[in-house]
């Protein structure tokens, strides 16, 4: 078997640059053709990493090789004999989870940022060396890539990946990061926690973390308590950045990278429960989730993913939108979010659903579908064009799941659906069955999980623009649900942002109020009625109007001033809110327990 290595080394963190290797023992004779991903997976854009190359040459021996560059991301290698190696630079600045980034204080890299791939090699075994930068003597790496025999965890020295597709499906992290970490059925996790947070309070994080990590574990595998990652590693990493602002994260087959704000983190000395914790718990049990619900169970198309090009899928609602329902629910069952907690999440995903007018243009199958140039691509027209796969796709699941759980009487719900999954796609996926799911059966494996024909309610909350009867479901549960105008305070039928003292409009709500009158996003609102307009005090002035009362709004667009009459409207009732009766019939209570309850 031929050998393909590489070594990676933050060559200059001040400049930002990684210096990698590639040798390749027996290269294509005829020339060796090598690329870079032009995507991640989990993030669906074109993102063109080889743009950060910042050079690279060919030797074989001590001869140069040339390279010759084939399009945006691949090169040609010829002619070659003997071991080629391969040397780059990349220039890693970016403080996000999807790329690579460099400095004195803290290196972190997505393969698909760093390795080429070897065309004709992807399915080898890939070997790799981590070498830490001169002169540093604390840094340690966090990551969920098998090491090789000899080196210890957390240390600098050589990995090694199954095959390409793994290689870059494992993230490193390093630096003196604070680590933590906890068994959750009998799996090793890892916390690694970078950036500066005074008064971290890292048992807080193990307690919490594994109560999700069980929760889940369980939910998939109530017989074993198998640990999904164990078919890649020997434990799951939670690589987390703690910024001043920032949230989001990246899922992997055994890892996750995450950033959040440090004022989220839990300080020692106060078991408080914030909300801005627990949305970061929150993103946690999401990516968490991911390990099984789209690493593992995936779409059919992505088994396996082509990195080269643009994927299509309609199904990122199931991949997404079903991640985004279990990770709160989870959070509920699991002891971490009261019910009432629970519940006001939920309406505040309604509400923020309900206030878009795109999605009256979009299903969440088209919006997955064109996740691409569209969700990932937002302007200040998308929230009167899109509708999000995640808030949509996660009402999808809580309408089925609820469709499912009354019909039944309790006796079947969408976790069936979730575990019938998991054994016929994922469980195996990365033991030599990678097998994804065609949009086609899906009615068919929700028939054979609950017994139901749902074809009607997928078609209905997938393929229209309908809104869901969600009303009557929770009323099944003892759930009073209730939708009302945001305050009363009249409305222009915009969002703003500040900037500076300006207020500008964010989006301007189609058929609404500002709109009909004629202003547009980005246009600068300097008065109402000859009173000074800034960020903060834009809904005072509005609410010494009523709904009915015309207004004359200045704004600015560009440079030139106009003014317009705008006739304030009753804001759109858009506002839910989630009522739970302990007065409700036995089985309401019970059909809602069940629901709740881990
Ligand atoms: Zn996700």
């Amino acid at each position: 078997m031929q050998k393909i290595s590489y070594s990676i080394i933050p060559a200059d963190p001040a400049a930002h640059l990684y210096e990698i290797t590639l040798t390749v023992e027996r290269p294509a004779p005829e020339g060796q053709v090598l690329s870079l991903p032009a995507w991640i997976a989990g993030s669906y854009m074109i993102r063109e990493f080889a743009k950060n190359i910042v050079s690279i040459s060919a030797a074989s021996g001590k001869k140069p090789v040339a390279l010759t560059k084939l399009d945006k991301d691949t090169w040609r290698a010829a002619p070659c004999k003997g071991p080629l190696a391969v040397t780059m630079q990349v220039y890693a600045w970016d403080l996000s989870v999807r790329t690579a980034h460099l400095d004195q204080h803290y290196g972190f890299f997505n393969g698909t940022s760093v390795f080429l791939r070897v065309h004709g090699a992807e399915h080898l075994p890939h070997e790799l060396e981590i070498r830490a930068p001169k002169g540093v003597r604390n840094w340690k790496v966090a990551t969920s890539l098998p090491r090789s025999k000899g080196t210890k965890p957390q240390a600098f020295g050589s990995y090694v990946a199954p095959d390409y597709d793994a290689l870059v499906d494992h993230p490193v992290e390093m630096g003196s990061f604070a680590a933590g970490g906890f068994e959750a059925c009998g799996a090793r996790h890892d916390i690694a926690i970078t950036g500066r947070v005074p008064g971290l309070d890292m048992a807080r994080l193990e307690a919490d973390f594994k109560k999700i990590c069980e929760a889940q574990i369980r939910f998939f595998e109530p017989k074993t308590a198998l640990a999904p990652f164990l078919d890649s590693s020997d434990r799951y990493v939670f690589m987390t950045m703690a910024v001043g602002d920032g949230y989001g994260g990246l899922e992997h087959r055994a890892s996750t990278a995450l950033v959040c704000n440090r004022n989220d983190l839990p300080q020692t000395g106060s078991a408080d429960s914030s909300e801005g914790y627990r949305n970061f718990l929150g993103l946690v049990s999401h990516e968490y989730f991911h390990t099984w619900n789209v690493k593992r169970i995936k779409p059919a198309v992505f088994a396996p993913y082509d990195l080269s090009r643009e994927t299509h899928t309609p199904l990122l609602w199931l991949f997404e939108g079903f991640t985004s329902y279990y990770d709160d629910l989870i959070l509920a069952r699991a002891g971490l979010m009261t019910e009432d907690q629970y519940l006001k999440a939920l309406a505040k995903t309604v509400s923020g659903v309900l206030r878009g007018p795109g999605r009256l243009k979009q299903s969440v199958a088209q919006s997955s579908f064109d996740a691409w140039t569209k969700y990932y691509r937002q302007d200040e027209n998308s929230p009167n064009a899109i509708v999000s796969y995640y808030t949509k796709g996660s009402l999808v699941a809580l309408y089925l799941d609820l469709s499912i759980r009354t019909r039944t009487r309790g006796r079947k719900s969408l976790d069936d659906f979730m575990r019938l999954l998991w054994t016929r796609f994922g469980r195996d996926f990365y033991q030599g069955k990678p097998q994804g799911v065609a949009p086609e059966e899906i009615t068919g494996l929700m028939k054979q999980a609950t017994g139901l024909d749902l074809s009607r309610e997928l078609h209905l909350a997938t393929e229209t623009t309908q809104d869901l009867p969600l009303e009557p479901l929770f009323a099944a549960l003892g759930i009073s649900y209730s939708q009302r105008a945001e305050g009363s305070t009249p409305s222009l039928g915009v969002r703003t942002k500040g900037q500076g003292s300006d207020c500008v409009i964010a989006t301007a709500f189609n058929g609404e109020p500002a709109h009909a009158a004629g202003l547009s996003a980005n246009d600068v609102i300097v008065a109402i009625d000859g009173l000074r307009a800034t960020p903060g005090n834009l809904d005072g002035l509005l609410s010494r109007y009523r709904a009915g009362d015309t207004v004359t709004v200045h704004a600015f667009r560009r440079d030139e001033l106009i003014d317009v009459r705008v006739k304030l409207a009753v804001p759109p009732a858009t506002s839910v809110k989630l009522i739970a009766s302990d007065k409700a019939a036995l089985e309401k209570r019970k059909l809602r327990r069940q629901w709740l309850a881990a």
